[in-house]
């Protein structure tokens, strides 16, 4: 069949995805960086063309490229009314990412990710990790202890311990919004656990139900993570609200851009996130069209002939 864009890709050895972009980053000059909590704005004077840091330090910018969720930079910039988070607007889901590490040799053969549409799970994705780099889990000889069974339930006595691999891991991913709930009561969970959202127990129910894992499994690590911003969700409502937002703020020397900087479903991938910045640079200094922005629809046609995969001297 016909994989598409996707059907091969490239992946960091180490780091996951984030390796790609440290990468860049190590491209950049080094005193141009900042990052962490205090870097965080925290308003934005675009009359004045000043933004305030939680430190409390400002920055004066000619022209500002920000990746803030457009709902907040609206709020910042005194229109709340375009930033609600309705069906008719800026509607967006939440993410919750929850990742299993399991001990034994990784029963799926070299499968990369799947979907699940049935109701016998919470997840709709999930990601073989571990078949993504052979770093993405520890080495075989590392010894770990068992948490607890397949199904969440005690370790018995045979199975505590340190022990060794080799290791396989699972990322899920659930949906959140007003429009689909997501139990995250805590629950303790047995062996030596602990205590998590409701959800991570309800996936771990679901993976047995759909095949993935069996309760007999050894469950050797667990991550649960909750993204507020998951997905802008495209609505009916939502052009409207970019034609007005969007414009607006470049009126006042912001180009708010990126996956929820400019709410594009459709182009709020990683690719797009990089060129809807780069094409941004380009509009800041030359005046040149944004395509990703402006015509998603081209730009997702087009085929990237800068990258062919081929076997050596095949060409
Ligand atoms: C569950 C899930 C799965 C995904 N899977 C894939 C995939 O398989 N392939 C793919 O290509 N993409 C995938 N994506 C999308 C990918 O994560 C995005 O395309 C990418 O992260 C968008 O980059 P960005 O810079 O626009 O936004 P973000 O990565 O969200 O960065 C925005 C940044 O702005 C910062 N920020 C926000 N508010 C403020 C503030 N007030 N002050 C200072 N900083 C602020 C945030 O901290 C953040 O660092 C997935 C996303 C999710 C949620």
């Amino acid at each position: 069949g016909n994989w598409g864009p996707n059907a091969i890709f490239r992946f960091p050895k180490e780091g996951g995805t984030g390796a790609i972009w440290k990468g860049v980053g190590k491209l950049l000059p080094k005193d141009k960086q900042s990052y962490g909590p205090n870097m965080e704005v925290v308003s934005v004077d675009k009359d004045g063309q000043i933004v305030t840091l939680k430190d409390g330090s400002k920055i004066k910018y000619k022209a500002l490229l920000s990746t803030i969720p457009l709902d907040i930079m609206c709020k910042f910039t005194g229109r709340p009314e375009l930033s609600h988070n309705t069906t008719d607007g800026l509607f967006h889901s939440s993410s919750h990412i929850i990742g299993l590490g399991i001990r034994g040799e990784c029963p799926h053969g070299l499968k990369c990710w799947l979907y699940f549409p049935e109701d016998n799970c919470p997840f709709y994705r999930v990601t073989i990790f571990s078949n993504y780099a052979e770093k993405n889990c520890p080495e075989s000889s590392k010894k770990l202890p068992t948490l607890c069974m397949g199904d969440g339930s005690d370790v018995p006595d045979n199975l505590k311990g340190d022990r060794e691999g080799p290791w396989w891991s699972l990322m899920f991913e659930v949906s959140e919004s007003e429009k689909k709930f997501v139990k995250q009561d805590p629950v303790t969970l047995g062996g030596s656990a602990g205590t998590w959202p409701d959800v991570v127990r309800d996936t771990i129910q679901g993976a047995i139900n759909t095949k993935l894992t069996d309760a007999g499994c050894e469950i050797v690590s667990i991550y649960h993570r909750r993204l507020f911003y998951g997905y802008p969700t495209p609505s009916v409502g939502r052009n409207d609200v970019l034609d007005e937002a969007l414009p607006y703020l470049k009126n006042h020397n912001i180009w708010n851009r990126g996956r929820f900087g400019s709410w594009k479903y459709e182009v709020a991938n990683q690719d797009h996130s990089c060129m809807l910045g780069v094409e941004a640079i380009d509009n800041i200094v030359s005046g040149a069209r944004e395509m990703t922005l402006e015509y998603p629809d081209i730009v997702n046609k087009k085929k990237n002939m800068d990258l062919l995969y081929s076997k050596k001297g095949s060409l």
